[in-house]
């Protein structure tokens, strides 16, 4: 037998595990914050319009159509959009272009779970900074020397927003640093609630978003990123080394179409958030307790019976929320917004493991 003396050069990294994708049809799924609505109508006429010939030829590597689409929904220029195989592949390249000091980069201790593993994977150190007892950012943290910063605004899995005013005085206070923000449920935080605006001011701010949740496209992999043109610009240097077809035709055409309906969006949208709104009091007469949510899902803690049996219960009942084994969040259940009736069915469900 040979020693195997490959593998001490392996790029050895714990992956990230995303919720759980069952098979079955018949489940009420309510644990990766997928929107319970269909893509804007457009996005079928597209699919079913398809010429299938145009599969033999590669996609156009710039994805125009998508660049200019979301650059006219935002007011900006094409050469402040980069898009990607959905925000965690536009974060991850993210990572690799301005993530190269030395200094460790800093994000929450209890926020989206990739940013570790990103990190690791990329060899960037990373300094994980304490959230205070009710979910929210000390933004002292950030005002230390490091290597870059990233959080989720409103956080994930807690829901919470942060001001504008208190991001950008990170912001200003780290131009040696590239700031970026995850707004992958900022459509669901009510208007004036994006980081956006502030991309003209500091060149060192990176805003993300994506068509997963507010676009209901999370199976079709777009996200993006918005910032200074010198941004995108060493951001598309790198992504051009490592692989310029990422994104597919039909992908891009759909995605410029679902930015084009701006009434379907709001509505779909609105939705949610009315969902989200009468859901909130509904877990509160079942005892539950949770930072306020602005996303697309609640972060709740049961008062009566331990999250980890509710989740199992839920299960055994073929609905789907998110719960982590861990310390601090092993104590809540993150609940994804659906359709109004899912969000009755999960009510009659808990009504039953609770007091039944
Ligand atoms: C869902 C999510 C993403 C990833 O979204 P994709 O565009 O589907 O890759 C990124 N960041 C946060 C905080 C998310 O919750």
């Amino acid at each position: 037998m040979n020693d195997m003396k490959w593998e001490s050069y392996v790029r050895k990294v714990v992956p990230y595990v995303p919720g759980e994708q069952p098979r079955e049809s018949d489940v009420i799924k309510l644990n990766t914050n997928e929107n319970p609505y269909p893509p804007a109508p457009g996005v079928k006429a597209v699919t079913d319009d398809f010429d299938v010939s145009r599969m033999r030829l590669y996609p156009d590597p710039e994805a125009s159509v998508l660049v200019e689409a979301i650059a006219e929904r935002y007011g900006l220029k094409p050469s402040q959009i980069f898009v990607g195989v959905g925000s965690d592949d536009v974060i991850s390249m993210a990572f690799m272009t301005f993530f190269g000091s030395d200094k460790p980069i800093l994000f929450p201790d209890i926020t989206y779970s990739f940013y570790d593993v990103w990190a690791d994977v990329h060899r960037i150190p990373y300094r994980q900074m304490p959230l205070k007892s009710d979910f929210t950012i000390d933004p002292g943290d950030y005002m230390g020397e490091n290597g870059g910063i990233i959080f989720p605004n409103p956080n994930a899995p807690t829901g919470v927003l942060e001001s504008v005013e208190m991001i950008e005085g990170i912001v200003k206070a780290n131009p040696d640093s590239v700031v970026m923000i995850d707004e992958a449920y900022i459509d669901f935080a009510g208007e004036n609630a994006s980081c956006l605006p502030l991309i003209g001011k500091y060149d060192n701010l990176l805003v993300i978003q994506t068509y997963s949740k507010s676009r209901s496209m999370a199976g079709m992999r777009i996200g993006f990123a918005m910032g200074s043109e010198k941004l995108i610009k060493y951001m598309n240097d790198v992504k051009f080394s490592v692989n310029s077809y990422t994104m597919n035709t039909v992908t891009q055409l759909c995605g410029a179409e679902s930015m084009k309906d701006e009434e379907y969006f709001r509505s779909s949208v609105g939705r949610i958030v009315a969902t989200r709104e009468r859901s909130k009091e509904r877990l509160t007469g079942l005892g539950f307790t949770f930072p306020d949510s602005k996303s697309n899902f609640i972060f709740a803690k049961p008062g009566k019976k331990p999250a980890k049996e509710i989740f199992t219960e839920l299960k055994r009942r073929r609905i789907y929320v998110r719960y982590w084994d861990k310390p601090v969040i092993g104590d809540y259940l993150r609940i994804s917004i659906g359709t109004d009736d899912e969000m009755n069915r999960l009510f009659a469900a808990l009504e039953e493991i609770i007091n039944g």
